[in-house]
């Protein structure tokens, strides 16, 4: 893939783990916080549920962030893991995280 289509997917990437990282560490600690009182009142349990599945929503992006990452520094951004193609640029502009092909996916 040409340096400078990869240069703007890893931007893309970065910008997307600068997003993600405050929320997730804001997610963990009102996940932290609710817990006690739900237990206690059994009010907020719904609550701390949400922001539970909504922390680890984001944990799951940001790791396929960093994996992706990986793959701009090793060489092997913009391949299917699958068979070896490259990535349909469509889907890996629609979706730059993408690890494998239309066809594989
Ligand atoms: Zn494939």
């Amino acid at each position: 893939m040409n340096p400078i289509t990869l240069k703007r997917y890893e931007e893309t990437l970065m910008k997307r783990r600068h997003e993600i990282l405050p929320v997730l560490r804001h997610l963990s600690s009102e996940s932290r916080g609710a817990s006690p009182a739900a237990i206690g009142n059994g009010g907020n349990c719904g609550e701390a549920f949400l922001t539970d599945r909504l922390a680890a929503v984001y944990e799951r992006e940001l790791d396929d962030i960093e994996t992706a990452l990986d793959r701009i520094r090793t060489g092997t951004f913009g391949y299917c893991r699958a068979c070896h193609q490259p990535i349909e640029p469509p889907r890996l502009e629609r979706f730059p995280r993408a690890e494998f092909c239309q066809r594989c996916k």
